[in-house]
């Protein structure tokens, strides 16, 4: 099964794709954490990201459409995959579709979820993240068992440079000029899908299951 998250930033894209990646077994492949895991190796790719993710932009289509191109060709991913942060416009929609019609397959399902602007801004607000290891916490919804440190790795939790509130409303902005377009894109695809996100974790995962099927 292959499966895009979408969404705006903290409408829950990441901890559900996780989830949807377990139950179905098929590889989560999130392209901020590309990005993250490239600057913290301090790569090429990775300073050339680092800047746009910052100041809360996206990074240009072309570092990024050949970047997930090259992954879902992998060994793994060939009973599927759930997409977590792209695409993120319509010509990395285009890209990707591209990609899958190739070798005759298309995308199953777009999962929207949906959350209104101002509960996005104070989600963010709590998060925390572990720089280390990759992990997110909120310190109201899934707070970490110590304050301020990580769970699994025991290092210092922050809060993410792109989940300051500038840089929140300015990708909250960038989400409604680039990503929305998407959702009319899958709507006349025939795969989107669309659940209410301002609903707790386990409920959102349970109507995500209902949609998808077992
Ligand atoms: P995320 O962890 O998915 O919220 O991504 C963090 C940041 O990485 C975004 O705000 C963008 O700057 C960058 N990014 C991640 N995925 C993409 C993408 N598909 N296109 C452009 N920029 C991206």
């Amino acid at each position: 099964m292959k499966v895009i998250m979408l969404g705006a930033p903290g409408a829950g894209k990441g901890t559900q794709a996780v989830r949807v990646a377990s139950a179905y077994q098929i590889p989560h492949i999130s392209t901020g954490d590309i990005f993250r895991a490239n600057i913290k190796g301090g790569t090429e790719l990775g300073k050339k990201a680092k800047e746009y993710m910052d100041a809360g932009n996206l990074v240009p289509d072309e570092l990024v459409c050949d970047l997930v191109v090259d992954r879902i060709k992998k060994e793994d991913c060939k009973n599927g995959y759930v997409l977590d942060g792209f695409p993120r416009t319509i010509p990395q929609a285009e890209a990707l579709d591209k990609a899958v019609e190739a070798i005759g397959e298309k995308v199953d399902f777009a999962v929207n979820i949906d959350v209104p602007d101002e509960a996005i801004i104070t989600r963010m607000s709590g998060r925390r993240a572990c720089l280390t290891c990759g992990a997110t916490y909120h310190i109201e919804y899934n707070p970490p068992k110590k304050a301020d440190i990580c769970d699994t790795c025991g290092s210092a939790l922050v809060l993410r440079e792109d989940d300051k509130p500038e840089t929140v409303k300015t990708r909250l902005n960038v989400y409604h000029e680039q990503t929305q377009p998407l959702i009319d894109y899958y709507t006349g695809k025939n795969i989107l899908v669309t659940v209410d996100g301002t609903q707790n974790m386990d409920k959102v995962f349970s109507d995500i299951k209902a949609l998808l099927g077992e």
